[in-house]
């Protein structure tokens, strides 16, 4: 019998204004200020982690990535990415579709949709057709509108038979 789960994921970090380089998205480097976390602090990559473990009927990424733990100090996020696929291919689940959305004043992400879905894409080992990655402003409202913090929202859905 064909199953379908979804998840849902979120995350925001806090901009480091005293930088101006630095800042990772989905894996790509992007000149801009860097965000302040324990690990690479790559809030779109921990979105979706997020959403997988929620597909998955799995806890949040601070339960297994704890940022206490000093193991995980300026992390590279994709090993967290690496451990979701890992727990996907354990529960013999294969994602359907992955929808990304940042919310951010700047920088431009749709100069790098197209690098960061590659990016997922080999990291996930999934479609890049499958892969959404979209962006909004918070229209300079609260502290995502005042330039503070980058925040990233994903949904996935994943399924018992792979299609690909
Ligand atoms: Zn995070």
């Amino acid at each position: 019998k064909t199953i379908f789960k979804s998840g849902i994921g979120f995350d925001i970090h806090r901009i480091d204004k005293k930088t101006n380089l630095g800042l990772k998205l989905c894996g790509i480097k992007i000149p801009f200020s860097k965000l302040i976390g324990h690990s690479d602090a790559d809030v779109g990559f921990h979105a979706i982690c997020d959403s997988i473990f929620g597909a998955l009927s799995m806890k949040d990424i601070g339960f297994y990535f704890s940022n206490k733990d000093p193991q995980w100090k300026n992390k590279n996020s994709r090993f967290f990415l690496n451990f979701a696929k890992k727990k996907l291919i354990e529960h013999n689940f294969w994602i359907v579709n992955l929808d990304i959305n940042f919310i951010c004043e700047k920088p431009n992400i749709s100069k790098y949709r197209s690098k960061m879905i590659k990016n997922i894409s080999k990291v996930l080992n999934i479609p890049k057709t499958i892969i959404s990655i979209k962006a909004t402003s918070n229209e300079k409202l609260g502290f995502i509108g005042d330039g503070l913090g980058i925040a990233a929202e994903s949904i996935v859905q994943i399924t018992n038979e792979k299609t690909y």
